[in-house]
């Protein structure tokens, strides 16, 4: 196993734990032009992250979670009747029209099943995907989306509060399990109604989630099977779609196999001391993909004009 391949958990640990924490400005300020951006050596995020709006291209989803980009994406509504969107200084509430149906379709079925006056939605992707300047190394074919573990509350969110609340931390201090004065019946009925929808391909959640949801599902349990542990998401979970049928050009994941997921052997890698305390890594690594780490389609992508607003 090389370096790179070492770091990368501990990288998606630091970002993912510490993202929803990461507050916005109502006022951000625009990113400077680059001065050369045919340089072969820039990073592919310098590039997508200037791209303010989808390209004006038919919907295409290209390439790999980890390693694409998206035409076409639609943009979720800043504000619904069961959801708001966070961090709007972001720019990332663009995701593949199947997905910013599914959030719309979750953030009922919240409100219904769990009670919740709703959803609060973190990063979906950037307008064209791709990889971006913070955070993840997915969420780069607007098939991924990131959704707090705080209920949206019954009122609408200022500006200023969409950039600065905090999300709630879910997971005891000790790491070993969820904080049940935070953690509800109403998160798990969140959950199995995200692992449910027919095109998730999985979840991801901190351990401590994911054993409580061991512990507490009661009658049909085969959605547990959706829902991995993974470093970080203890103030967000994480909903990846399958590639939308008929997309040729995106790759991606094998659909879960195995059973719940739930046995003591499995759930033991993620409760070792390593894993729970990582250490952060000595130098941060790169994180610099180039365009050429990428399908070729995408250099289109982001040559495209900007579809209409
Ligand atoms: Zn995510």
């Amino acid at each position: 196993m090389n370096a790179r391949l070492i770091l990368l958990p501990l990288l998606i640990c630091a970002t993912s734990a510490a993202f929803a924490q990461d507050k916005g400005s109502v006022d951000p300020k625009p990113l400077p032009p680059l001065a050369n951006p045919r340089d072969p050596k820039l990073a592919a995020k310098e590039l997508f992250a200037r791209k303010l709006l989808p390209a004006a291209m038919p919907t295409r989803v290209i390439g790999s979670y980890t390693a694409g980009c998206v035409a076409g994406a639609e943009q979720m509504p800043i504000t619904g009747d069961t959801w708001q969107v966070m961090r709007l200084s972001r720019n990332r509430y663009w995701g593949y029209p199947d997905t910013i149906a599914l959030l719309k379709r979750l953030s009922v079925k919240a409100h219904k099943d769990a009670g919740w006056p709703g959803i609060l939605v973190g990063d979906i992707g950037q307008p064209r995907g791709g990889p971006a300047l913070s955070g993840h190394a997915s969420h780069q074919i607007g098939l991924d989306a990131d959704i707090w573990l705080t209920p949206m509350p019954d009122h609408i969110l200022s500006r200023q509060e969409r950039e600065e609340t905090s999300a709630v931390m879910m997971v005891r201090p000790d790491r070993l399990d969820i904080d049940p004065q935070v953690f509800t019946p109403g998160h798990l009925m969140v959950l199995r109604d995200a692992a449910q929808e027919p095109g998730v391909q999985r979840i991801f959640v901190n351990a401590a989630i994911k054993k409580a949801l061991c512990r507490e599902a009661k009658g049909d349990r085969s959605w547990l099977s959706k829902i991995r542990p993974w470093y970080g998401h203890d103030y967000h979970f994480h909903i990846r779609m399958a590639c939308p049928p008929g997309s040729s050009e995106c790759k991606g994941q094998q659909p879960q196999t195995g059973g719940e997921g739930c046995s003591a052997a499995e759930l033991a890698y993620w409760f070792k001391d390593s894993i729970i305390h990582p250490q952060p890594p000595k130098e941060a690594p790169s994180h610099a993909m180039t365009l050429a780490a990428l399908p070729a389609a995408c250099k289109q992508v982001l040559a495209a004009p900007n579809a209409k607003p």
